[in-house]
């Protein structure tokens, strides 16, 4: 992809590197080449998710290509994601970049007044020029006030990889949601996109351990932004929100520490963490949860066949790559060789470290070449890796896993924890019949 920040000579690695250990696992932190999405690709997700949203890319012909093909073939009526393009006169200065923003964007609007969030997201051209996008999306937000509003972030690859956008995104959220009245009843806000269909399991879990006031971020409608104050209690359902968070804190949020909901044992431990926060008794939750468990056991247990034992290499793309790793390893047996993410944030990975096995390589960061010598070294079973490093690792005879599926797809919960299982599964099964 256009996305990819691989530098074209090969630098030494940052010499700063350094070795800590976080609980059983060394981590090493690692500087160099990085190849691996913007935070453009999160648009993806987010326009699914926020039904009457619109996101507008302000940047290149590079960026709009990215954005097609991050979505695949698909065609929407309507989309609900564009770029405004910004050709050679606006990079020279010789346009007002501005102007030519507010006339296409009172133009989106006119055409689509369904339209009720729209989002400027910045880019590395943008970002270049020096377009200041939060200044025009407070401009455009009066312009249109009543009836679209408009917030701004960046997804420029200079500043965010893959699902760093969504944690922009949401960042941007935060100062528009609701104050809780003060002496509101806790309540307990989900942060992160998950699927519908797996946001409606979890609430339907909720509501069963007897949790009444439960909201999502973000919600499916703009003007339906949840409240926030000293009475919420913040459960993350993605682990690359780490802004996000920080801004709820600020608004007197607090944050319920918990692994994430993958596979049957994180999802239990996720769930137990919001019930124990909300005071609900453990034979509560071992009630609502045990059917859940038990389809979810049952679901990993058909692939563990077709996984344990198995090598695995992560490369650093959407910071799922410790939970997942701790879901592969510990209930279908899987072997981490290296565990890379492109950021460590040990306040919200605390609970994933402690869980992923002794001694394995936790890796934060990224320095490319250095980090492909590795896994042609270690020769894993399966390398889970951005698109742009599959093909030259296939060639090699390595078997791969694109890191963007599984952020696509819902992989969340207890209903879904084969599928997440078979996600890995059918890599090693096509290649078994290709070897055949
Ligand atoms: Fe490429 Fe930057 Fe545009 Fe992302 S924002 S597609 S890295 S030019």
């Amino acid at each position: 992809s256009s996305a990819a920040l691989a530098a074209p000579s090969r630098p030494a690695p940052d010499t700063g590197a350094s070795d800590a250990s976080d609980g059983a696992c060394a981590v090493t932190v690692e500087r160099g080449p990085r190849e691996v999405f913007c935070g453009l690709t999160g648009i993806i997700w987010l326009h699914r998710k926020i039904q009457d949203a619109f996101f507008l890319v302000v940047g290149s012909r590079t960026c709009a290509h990215l954005m097609q093909s991050a979505a695949g073939v698909m065609i929407f009526a309507e989309p609900r994601f564009a770029t405004a393009i910004l050709e050679e006169r606006d990079l020279a200065g010789l346009a007002d970049a501005n102007d030519e923003l507010d006339r296409e964007v009172t133009r989106l609007l006119e055409r689509r007044p369904d339209i009720k969030l729209l989002f400027l997201v910045g880019s590395c051209p943008s970002e270049v020029i020096k377009l200041d996008l939060s200044r025009a999306a407070e401009r455009l937000s009066a312009r249109h006030a009543g009836r679209t509003r408009v917030l701004s972030y960046s997804g420029s690859g200079l500043d965010t990889t893959f699902t760093e956008g969504e944690d922009a995104a949401l960042a941007a959220l935060v100062p528009e949601m609701p104050a809780a009245a003060a002496e509101a009843a806790p309540n307990l806000l989900v942060v992160g996109t998950l699927a519908d269909v797996v946001e409606d399991q979890f609430a339907r879990l909720f509501a069963a351990m007897g949790l009444d006031s439960v909201h999502f971020l973000p919600a499916r409608h703009a003007d339906a932004l949840p409240p926030v104050g000293p009475s919420t209690r913040v459960l993350l359902a993605q682990p690359f929100l780490a802004e996000t968070a920080r801004l709820l804190e600020k608004r007197g949020a607090r944050r319920i520490p918990a692994p994430f909901p993958l596979g049957e044992e994180g999802t239990t431990l996720w769930l137990s963490a919001a019930a124990e926060a909300f005071g609900v008794d453990a034979a509560t939750v071992e009630r609502v949860t045990a059917p859940g468990r038990e389809r979810a056991r049952a679901a990993l247990a058909r692939h563990k066949g077709a996984l344990a034992g198995r090598r695995i290499f992560f490369f650093p793309d959407s910071q799922l790559e410790p939970a997942l790793a701790r879901v592969l390893s510990r209930e279908l047996d899987m072997v981490p060789v290296e565990v890379a993410t492109p950021y460590l944030h040990r306040g919200l990975m605390g609970p994933e470290l402690d869980l992923l096995p002794d001694g394995v390589s936790v890796v934060e960061g990224q320095h490319v070449y250095e980090q492909m010598d590795r896994c042609r070294a270690a020769r894993p079973d399966l390398t889970v890796c951005g698109l742009g490093l599959a093909n030259p690792l296939e060639a090699e005879g390595l078997t791969t896993k694109w890191s963007i599926e599984l952020v696509f797809s819902p992989i969340q919960g207890y209903e879904q924890a084969g599928d997440l299982a078979e996600l890995f599964a059918r890599p090693l099964l096509r290649a078994g019949l290709l070897k055949v």
